[in-house]
């Protein structure tokens, strides 16, 4: 059954970059009116060059700032209308084994990843509540579920985004709104493809299809999620990550 998400509204935090822009050509081709924040306006410019022909709505707001959060969604609704489909997908690494993490490397990426989905859900959860339909997707990834060496507080983060998904998801069934967490395994974007061929090779080797998953295999799922035809679908983490890692 095709899916249709004609007249719905949908926000994609970071939209600019690589699977964040997949996310809202997919939305868009749905059907949907689709807005993105971005921090720099020159990455911005650069990003609408590269998507001429799209009519995505952005404006500038940082994730970890609560009210430039709020400010954010009030100018969507006035410019698209309210909000239907909030995708959380803005985050960031900072990688160091614990030994060596500054308190900087923690609250960042900690901000930067958990805190945006409390500041960006807390906008618009009363509208969809309201309103009786809302869909919440939380990207988080397959190193929330099985840890990384390396990511003590990038794993903190994407786990602690599945607990807010689970706890909020119970919040809200009886509404109309659901809120899943989608973890990805190893995308072929262009920080994973700057990984030397030989390692690149040894990560392939562990995922059981053979290959990186790309940035359509998440935006497929996303654009699944946000369809008024998964409303049985609530609270619950899905893996896109070629069987890498299996729950
Ligand atoms: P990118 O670095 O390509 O994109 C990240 C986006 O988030 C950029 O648009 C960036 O904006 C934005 N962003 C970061 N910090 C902030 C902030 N403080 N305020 C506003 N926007 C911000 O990453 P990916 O596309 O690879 O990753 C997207 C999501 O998928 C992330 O949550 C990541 O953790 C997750 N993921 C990625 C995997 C992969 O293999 N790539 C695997 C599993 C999960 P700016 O350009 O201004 O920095």
């Amino acid at each position: 059954m095709k899916t249709s998400l004609k007249d719905k509204v949908a926000i994609v935090t970071g939209g600019t970059g690589a699977i964040g822009t997949a996310i809202c050509r997919q939305l868009s081709d749905s059907g949907a009116r689709v807005a993105t924040n971005y921090r720099s306006d020159q990455k911005l410019k650069h990003w609408q060059e590269q998507n001429k022909g799209q009519s995505f709505f952005a404006h500038k707001c940082d994730v970890t700032d609560f009210n430039a959060c709020k400010d954010f969604v009030a100018a969507v609704e006035k410019e698209l209308g309210p909000v239907d489909i909030l995708v959380n997908n803005a985050g960031i690494t900072m990688d160091t084994t614990l030994r060596k993490m500054t308190w900087e490397q923690w609250n960042t990426v900690l901000n930067t990843n958990l805190d945006s989905v409390f500041n960006m859900s807390r906008q618009v959860v009363q509208g969809m509540t309201d309103r009786g339909f809302g869909r919440i997707i939380n990207i988080s990834s397959i190193n929330g579920q099985k840890g990384q060496i390396g990511q003590c507080n990038y794993s903190a983060a994407k786990a602690g985004m599945h607990g807010f998904t689970m706890a909020l998801a119970q919040e809200v069934a009886r509404k109309g709104v659901t809120v899943n967490t989608l973890s990805p395994g190893y995308i072929a974007t262009e920080m994973v493809m700057a990984v030397p061929e030989d390692i690149r090779k040894q990560i392939i080797a562990q995922i059981p299809v053979g290959r990186l998953g790309t940035v359509e295999d998440v935006a497929f799922v996303v654009d699944f999620l946000a369809a008024p035809e998964a409303g049985f679908i609530t609270g619950a983490d899905i893996a896109a990550n070629g069987g890498q890692h299996m729950m």
